[in-house]
């Protein structure tokens, strides 16, 4: 079961439904969205019905919840939620197109690929300092060196910086440079990291585990809101399957599923999923028709010298065709390209 408060209820609103659900017996996890404060019940459901929660001050609705994932669930919020970072909004009524290196590997290399995003209308700049490889041998990324470095790309671009934190006891490290937490595929279950992000008061990227389900990506996704943060964008990366032509198979359903489930936003990594440059577009416009709110898109100045995914990278001339398919495509369904507020 969940409360949801009213846009305009106060703290001592919410705290006095914490209080009555606590004394009936029950735990109640608040988690504060942009747009609405939503409060988790757990316990006896009966207990929660006679206490008449509805007729409390600052209180919208109470909502019970068939689904395992309440917070994040679509059935008490019908309305798509808009996450936003650092003013850049990510919901239902823009595409929100983010561009950058797959990893930071010098301060040229991040400032020429954050020009790159630029100049193809990319309003939020990608970046790994720690990088989760398969191979121990592979480039683990700068670490807090390429924070900084992220950090100063900022300065210069005014991109707000999006990147991934691998570790729960380096959350509170990377929260200080980020605009936007990335979670990978490969942690999407890690409670700890998962209810680490939770705790912090930035938007978070869930990306989804490549062997996982839908269900257990929102399953995930609630660890992070029941935690006390909603801002989630979720962002299909490509799943596992018996097909070898591409890294990852991107499983476009994802998209309309989880718009149907959940009121998070959702956004497609075409560069993950396909593993290739020449899919980068085919699949962006997929996603961008499959109602996408937004990509986040691999590229590089000179792919063939990365240290972290130099096929998948997009180049200045490939950049210049998805920037006029971001431009042109979304206002055709109904949207507007994502601008800073
Ligand atoms: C990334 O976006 O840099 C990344 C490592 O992606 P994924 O977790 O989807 O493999
Ligand atoms: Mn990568």
């Amino acid at each position: 079961m969940v409360v949801v408060m009213a846009s305009d209820a106060t703290q001592a609103d919410v705290e006095s439904v914490v209080a009555k659900v606590e004394e009936a017996g029950g735990s109640a996890f608040v988690s504060r969205g942009v747009e609405r404060t939503i409060v988790g019940l757990v316990g006896d459901v009966e207990r929660f019905y006679a206490l008449n929660l509805r007729a409390l001050p600052g209180v919208s609705d109470v909502v019970r919840i068939s689904v395992p994932f309440k917070l994040v669930s679509s059935e008490h919020h019908a309305q798509r939620s808009t996450v936003t970072v650092a003013g850049v909004p990510i919901g239902p009524d823009t595409f929100t197109f983010i561009a950058g290196p797959c990893a930071v590997e010098s301060y040229e290399q991040t400032l020429e690929s954050a020009q790159m995003a630029v100049a193809a209308g990319a309003t939020l700049l990608r970046g790994g300092a720690f990088k989760p490889r398969t191979s121990p041998y592979a480039f683990q990324g700068l670490g807090e060196a390429g924070l900084e470095i992220l950090q100063k790309v900022r300065e210069e671009t005014g991109l707000p910086i999006v990147t991934e934190v691998v570790d729960a006891a380096d959350v509170e490290l990377v929260a200080r440079y980020a605009d936007m937490l990335q979670v990978g595929t490969r942690n999407m279950q890690n409670f700890a990291l998962l209810q680490a992000v939770g705790t912090t008061r930035l938007p978070v990227m869930l990306k989804r585990g490549m062997s996982s389900t839908i269900e257990e990506w929102l399953m995930a996704a609630e660890y992070i809101a029941q935690r006390g943060n909603l801002d989630i964008v979720l962002c299909e990366r490509g799943i596992r399957t018996f097909e070898t032509a591409t890294r990852n198979t991107l499983d476009i359903s994802a998209v309309p599923v989880v718009h149907a489930l959940s009121h998070l936003p959702i956004i497609v990594d075409p560069s993950h999923s396909g593993g290739r440059r020449d899919l980068v577009m085919p699949l962006s416009r997929a996603a961008m028709a499959a109602g996408a709110d937004g990509i986040i898109v691999d590229v590089h100045p000179h792919p063939e010298s990365a240290l972290c995914d130099g096929p998948q990278a997009l180049v200045d001339s490939d950049l210049r065709d998805l920037a006029t398919a971001v431009r042109t495509l979304p206002p055709l369904l109904g949207r507007a390209p994502a601008v800073r507020a």
